[in-house]
């Protein structure tokens, strides 16, 4: 109505959406076969909102999820945003000491877990409450009141210097890219998506969860990629939909029945390049060319090759709906964002925040493209440094930091060196003080301390690290 003010949130919108089908399944997950019908998440993302509550969380909180099951997260998830706080999804196969990192950094009141994190972690004054536990919930407090700006989310991306910074994004960014995709993909109520992405991530929450809650459609999730399960779930013919990374389409490429993914309507492929032969590949067994997509964290998702229409192998497709890009150079350059998708600024940074923005308001990516001239944009690299194993973020400086604390490693230098079935792979080049570690004792330093995608694959040695004149190390000389 004219003049009215509507408040749209995420929680709003779905709540709308599955109103007038209470029974309707939210998610399923095969592999345990358990599903949950809108009532349910309804009932049970409340109960955990009052659970929060009665722990202490109020609006503005943060609230740590580490939680591997889909439809777990989804309820803690829901039930953080229900209450106003927000939510900060653990990254998959984080240690103690990395959860304990993203904790310092934005302070959680309480940190959700399927399993028990170590006894020295809760010392830090962090609740950690098992997904279990029975707290009895506060049936006074007052939910579901958040409005469009409030940070409903925060993800976890890389910086220049190798640290992890908080993106902070509201129900206006989450709902901008939810429905830009909805709309660009003709996503309805009566499909259902193949979700085996993880959930910390803008793929797999921001696009696959998030867009099956505003489009009140469906989601068969798994926990993790098992290509077997996922061929036999695609060749049940319920599924309409699938999100992957291009390390998933190479793994189903091995796999003889991936024919049967000729049954959807639908395959999306983002968070890292897909390459021309790739496209080509999946277009001959399935029949259908898959979709490329691109987004980051900071925007939601960016461009799309189109649902209808020409969908050009190597290209990242046109800006979505709602979305504006350029770039820094014209018809190339650094590619800028701007839309309301677009978040506000890192979590407690202001310098990066300062360096993320144009003077005009435009996000830098630091993503380098070129747009060809009907819109097409082709992503010819990245600025940053980021290693991305996998469609998952792997940071450099995170892996020379813990390698530098070996016994006997005085430098250490860690490059990216593109993989076909990886997309990257992780290279350790190191000095050594004298007799070098061999490659599967420097493996297995890292393996006891951080998340195994970020253990190197390859090791070499060099005498002295290239470095420029400021003292930075030269990457690109590191290249075998
Ligand atoms: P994240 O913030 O973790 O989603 O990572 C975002 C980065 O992933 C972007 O800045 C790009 O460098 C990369 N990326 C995402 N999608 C694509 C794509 N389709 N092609 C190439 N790079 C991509």
């Amino acid at each position: 109505m004219r003049g009215e003010l509507v408040v749209e949130t995420l929680v709003s919108v779905w709540q709308e959406m599955y109103r007038q089908s209470p029974s309707k399944v939210v998610i399923d997950e095969p592999h345990h076969s358990r599903r949950l019908t809108a009532e349910d998440l309804f009932v049970r993302s409340e109960l955990s909102a009052r659970r929060l509550a009665a722990l202490g969380c109020g609006a503005g909180d943060r609230v740590s999820i580490d939680v591997a099951e889909p439809i777990d997260f989804l309820i803690a998830h829901l039930g953080v945003l229900r209450l106003g706080a927000i939510s900060v999804p653990v990254p998959k196969g984080s240690s103690d000491g990395e959860i304990r990192d993203l904790a310092r950094n934005c302070s959680p009141k309480v940190v959700l877990s399927d399993h028990s994190l170590s006894a020295s972690w809760s010392e830090d004054g962090v609740m950690v409450v098992n997904l279990d536990t029975d707290v009895r919930p506060d049936d006074e407090v007052s939910i579901d009141d958040a409005d469009a700006d409030s940070v409903a989310l925060m993800l976890y991306t890389s910086g220049t210097t190798g640290k992890p910074k908080g993106v902070p994004l509201s129900h206006r960014n989450l709902l901008a890219t939810a429905r830009s995709v909805l709309a660009a993909w003709e996503w309805s109520r009566e499909d259902s998506l193949l979700l085996a992405l993880p959930l910390h991530h803008m793929h797999g929450l921001g696009i696959g969860i998030h867009g099956t809650l505003c489009a009140g459609a469906t989601a068969v999730a798994f926990e993790r990629f098992d290509v077997d399960a996922i061929i036999k779930e695609v060749r049940n013919q319920r599924v309409t939909m699938f999100f992957g990374v291009p390390t998933m389409y190479a793994k189903l490429l091995g796999h003889e029945g991936f024919e049967a993914f000729a049954n959807l309507r639908l395959m999306v492929s983002g968070s890292a390049p897909l390459s021309a032969e790739s496209f080509r590949r999946i277009t001959e067994v399935t029949g259908q060319e898959p979709l490329e997509r691109y987004g980051m964290s900071e925007t939601g998702m960016i461009t799309s090759n189109p649902y209808r229409g020409r969908r050009i192998p190597g290209s990242v497709g046109k800006a979505l709906p709602g979305v504006a890009i350029r770039l820094s150079g014209g018809d190339e350059g650094e590619v800028l964002v701007r839309g309301e998708a677009v978040f506000g600024g890192y979590w407690r940074q202001e310098q990066a925040t300062r360096e993320a923005f144009t003077s005009d308001q435009w996000f830098r990516t630091g993503d380098l493209g070129t747009l060809d001239q009907d819109g097409y944009l082709m992503i010819n690299g990245r600025a940053k440094e980021l290693i991305i194993k996998g469609g998952q973020n792997v940071f450099p400086r995170e892996i020379e930091g813990c390698l530098e604390e070996m016994a006997g490693i005085v430098e250490a230098a860690v490059i990216g060196e593109p993989d076909e079935y990886w997309g990257e792979r992780i290279v350790a080049v190191l000095v050594a003080a004298s007799a070098p570690p061999d490659q599967e004792t420097v493996r297995q330093f890292v393996a006891e301390r951080l998340s195994r995608v970020k253990v190197p694959d390859e090791v070499r040695y060099i005498e002295e690290l290239p470095r420029n004149r400021m003292g930075k190390i030269q990457r690109e000389l590191l290249r075998g």
